[in-house]
């Protein structure tokens, strides 16, 4: 333990006035932290950023004499280095997921009770559907149902809580998120039907986010989602998606995830990211200095990539970071 309190605080970085990119991130994070607890989910506000690293989430319980309330330190890992440079707005809509963890550790109770409740009637009912099988093709039944509990039984490295703060992503910044999750994708270009401990494979989760997306009311945005799923589809990786792949990847399983995710946004009052509220940040793009900490940030910057040339949008960026960065207190 005190080694690994000794890692995670070596994690922290430095905080001071020359440190633009850590100020501006700090402020991110705290501003989320306070709306989401303005909205009724109160959080840590030990949360900090860590660099060199891809977007992941961290975190350390701290020794404590009070059980109901044991104190923590969560690291989020940042892209790049602590250079102001490194900020790209629009990839920034991953922050959101990161701090859904944060979220679902602490009020998750909710939407672990209301998808535990629908993954464990699926499993009845396929148990039930195994029954005139013979004896191996039953046992073989079992073991892959209980594969399928492993993966998603809700818990904090279970494949439902990636779903859950993916569309925590999707609901707060909308298809900003879409769009980082895009790119994320063109980066990693990672084996879409992967079978990963703690991540479900991405051609599931691309799915999760075109049904969320629908949902939602961001159709007109799932496009290229929709058709990374064909391609991949039929490419030589689609090899993989045996009958194993498909029952432990169930469609109705994700369509729960995704249900439960959503209420679970509601259920906790956060504010989702619409069409009235795109055109409100379309409006404040015309104002100077109106954009603030917040998922606005990001929206403006998913905006403005559609409309501008690569470096008119760097440059707006790193002038908006600079000049945010710099109302951080110290
Ligand atoms: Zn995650």
């Amino acid at each position: 333990m005190a080694q690994d309190i000794e890692i995670m605080i070596a994690s922290v970085p430095e905080i001071g006035p020359e440190q633009k990119r850590v100020l501006f991130d700090v402020g991110l994070i705290q501003a989320t932290v306070d709306a989401w607890g303005a909205a009724g989910v109160p959080l840590s506000r030990m949360v900090f950023p860590n660099y060199g690293c891809e977007w992941n989430h961290k975190h350390l319980p701290l020794p404590s004499m009070d059980r109901k309330a044991v104190p923590r330190l969560d690291l989020i890992g940042f892209p790049g280095g602590e250079d102001l440079e490194d900020v790209s707005l629009v990839d920034y809509a991953w922050i959101y997921h990161e701090l859904g963890h944060i979220l679902l550790r602490a009020h998750g109770e909710w939407f672990c009770n209301h998808f535990d409740s629908q993954i464990n009637a699926f499993v009845k009912a396929q148990k039930l559907r195994a029954l005139a099988d013979s004896d191996l093709n039953k046992k073989r039944a079992e073991s892959v149902l209980d594969r399928l509990l492993g993966f998603w039984s809700p818990g904090e490295s279970a494949w439902s809580n990636e779903i859950a703060c993916d569309i925590i992503a999707l609901w707060t910044s909308g298809p900003a998120f879409l769009q980082a999750f895009l790119d994320t994708m063109d980066d990693r270009e990672p084996d879409p039907y992967y079978l990963g401990e703690s991540h479900p494979p991405y051609e599931v989760r691309a799915f999760a986010l075109v049904e969320a997306a629908e949902r939602l009311g961001w159709n007109g945005d799932i496009a290229n989602i929709q058709d990374r799923i064909d391609a991949w589809r039929i490419s030589p990786a689609a090899k993989a998606r045996t009958n194993e792949y498909v029952t432990l990847t169930d469609a109705d399983i994700v369509k729960s995830a995704v249900s439960s995710s959503i209420e679970f946004c509601r259920e906790c009052g956060l504010e989702a990211c619409d069409k009235d509220r795109l055109k409100a940040v379309e409006g404040l793009l015309q104002v100077d200095n109106a954009l603030d900490f917040g998922p606005e940030l990001v929206l403006a910057a998913w905006l403005l990539r559609g409309q501008d040339s690569v470096d008119s949008c760097q440059a707006w960026e790193r002038k908006l970071v600079q000049a945010l960065a710099g109302t951080v207190m110290l």
